[in-house]
């Protein structure tokens, strides 16, 4: 969402080019959250341009009925709010049914436990650590608590997302706290650099975990 439209195609080949390894699609449909992004078509144009991972975002009100032609356009991962699905269960696996990884988000109001019951079932954890809808939030404290809470009860298989408000400032608090995929917006695509941006991130987050053994 905080890439320049007008040079999509072109920006995400340079973050590419420079070591990106997946591009996370923010779709928003005007009735779950208050802002409408893009859709399908701008997913299938990317893809055609594009090898990165597609982690697409629904931050839609109906995933049953549009999850879809989200994964037709070329999504890797499909992710959808807890808050939107009473049952969700079903839609993990009709999210399965399309092919795709599935990955459950959880707003910043929404209590860990609420993903309790189809924790095991899920590829992704995406915790939100601004309220959905717009770039270029302030980070909620508060969600390194959740990610702490979450990691332990994920299998190393498993990932745990953090997206909104990570920048220099808290990527690495991000990462300390358990998160293993970091959505950066506006901190990389605002910048003259994006490349050095992004660079500059994951050697943040790198350094939050200490050497490796
Ligand atoms: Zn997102």
């Amino acid at each position: 969402m905080s890439a320049d439209f007008a040079r999509l195609a072109e920006q995400v080949g340079q973050l590419e080019a420079g070591g990106a390894e997946v591009l996370h699609l923010d779709v928003m449909d005007g009735h779950f959250v208050p802002n409408i992004s893009f859709g399908v078509p701008v997913i299938e144009k990317l893809r055609l341009a594009s090898k990165l991972f597609f982690d697409t975002h629904l931050m839609i009100s109906d995933p049953m009925k549009y999850a879809r032609p989200f994964a037709e356009a070329g999504s890797d991962l499909l992710t959808v709010h807890i808050e939107v699905a009473p049952e969700p269960m079903a839609v993990i696996e009709h999210l399965r049914s399309l092919g795709v990884n599935v990955g459950i988000t959880l707003n910043p109001g929404t209590p860990a436990s609420a993903i309790a019951a189809v924790i095991e079932a899920v590829d992704l954890v995406l915790v939100m650590s601004v309220w959905p809808g717009f770039g270029g939030q302030t980070f909620i404290e508060s969600s390194l608590d959740k990610l702490r809470e979450l990691r332990p009860r994920l299998r190393p298989d498993q990932r745990l997302e953090i997206d909104g408000g990570i920048g220099p400032a808290t990527v690495a608090a991000a990462a300390a706290a358990g998160a293993d995929m970091l959505v950066a917006g506006s901190a990389v695509f605002e910048k003259a650099d994006p490349v050095a941006a992004m660079d500059g991130l994951r050697k943040l987050a790198e350094s939050a975990l200490g050497p490796r053994s």
